[in-house]
């Protein structure tokens, strides 16, 4: 008797190994053609925390008219990288401790190809600029100066990020925190976006302008292909929010995509990241961590280590915000 598990586990090698019907037993037979019946909920969008809400709603316009994921996921979380009031993500983020803003952002589509910015100033829409580093050049990575630079040739236009309310924070936290960069419940809120359309492909993307007050130089793993967001489209798609270091040491999304892989649900396999998370750092104070993860057939899941970790879903029947569960209370 095989489990549910199983017949993800033959759906994922059947797209990935091409099973011939000649080589399989007819017990094998069967549930191929159970896992091909099984019906897949797209297209659907999914995003970490609030501002997902609107940021799905843009992709959900692009989905809904059988647009690409790619384009949806773009769109979307452009919404959230150009809204002044959002202090974590894009215009208006939070800067690092000297009072600049750097953000850090990245795209992947279903044929593995991404594309990423690091540490890259004075452009509000970063995603747009990494999908360009995807489209237009050989490689995945660009950051700094070069990545500026890419940009301006590009055609974007140069903004300043600083807004007026997010600089009046930053002076403020200086006169208390001694240039101690600290992470917790309030100064952290990443966008990462997945979406499955309804031809059955997956993107994803992901953006920030990182952790509140964080050393000059600091890069997360927001822009890091694996650990901020994953996408495979044989299997599923993963992203992370919360503090990038410990999401880096144990490669985070791309272990959740792995781990649906070997058979779990999207839920499962955010609470085995978290339990790495958990089981490589001995102090867990203010260590949050999030993931949110998106399998082939619409399945949708997530978990944290810290309470409070929530995300938006948007279907053709569901659009609310659903709280993830957590390792602990903070
Ligand atoms: N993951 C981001 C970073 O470490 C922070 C966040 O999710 O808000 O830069």
């Amino acid at each position: 008797m095989k489990t549910r598990r199983d017949f993800i586990k033959l759906s994922a090698l059947g797209s990935a190994a091409v099973l011939t019907t000649s080589c399989l037993t007819s017990e094998e037979k069967n549930e191929k053609l159970i896992v091909n019946s099984k019906k897949t909920r797209k297209p659907i969008v999914i995003s970490t925390w609030n501002h997902g809400i609107k940021a799905n709603e843009v992709s959900w316009q692009i989905l809904s008219k059988g647009g690409s994921s790619l384009d949806a996921v773009e769109a979307g979380v452009k919404v959230t990288e150009s809204d002044p009031n959002n202090s974590s993500v894009g215009l208006g983020g939070l800067p690092d401790r000297d009072g600049i803003v750097t953000l850090d952002a990245c795209i992947m589509n279903h044929e593995n190809n991404c594309g990423s910015v690091a540490f890259l100033q004075d452009f509000e829409n970063p995603i747009s600029v990494a999908r360009k580093v995807m489209e237009e050049t050989q490689h995945v990575l660009l950051v700094g100066e070069g990545a500026k630079q890419f940009a301006l040739e590009q055609g974007f236009e140069e903004t300043n990020l600083l807004t007026e309310e997010s600089k009046l924070q930053w002076e403020k936290w200086k006169e208390k925190s001694n240039y101690q960069p600290v992470i917790n419940s309030e100064n952290h809120d990443t966008i990462g976006l997945l979406a499955l359309d309804e031809t059955g492909n997956l993107s994803g993307a992901c953006t920030t302008s990182g952790m509140a007050y964080k050393l000059h130089g600091r890069v997360g793993d927001s822009p890091i292909i694996g650990a901020g967001l994953f996408v495979d489209n044989e299997v599923g798609a993963a992203c992370a929010t919360g503090m990038g270091e410990a999401v880096i040491r144990i490669a985070g999304s791309a272990i959740v995509v792995e781990l649906m892989r070997n058979g779990m649900s999207p839920n499962e396999a955010c609470k085995e990241a978290v339990n790495r998370v958990v089981k490589k750092h001995k102090n867990l104070t203010n260590l949050q961590v999030g993931f949110i993860a998106l399998n082939k057939f619409g399945e949708a899941g997530a978990y944290s280590v810290y309470e409070g970790f929530n995300y938006a879903i948007q279907t053709t029947t569901q659009k609310e915000m659903i709280d993830a569960k957590y390792y602990k209370k903070w």
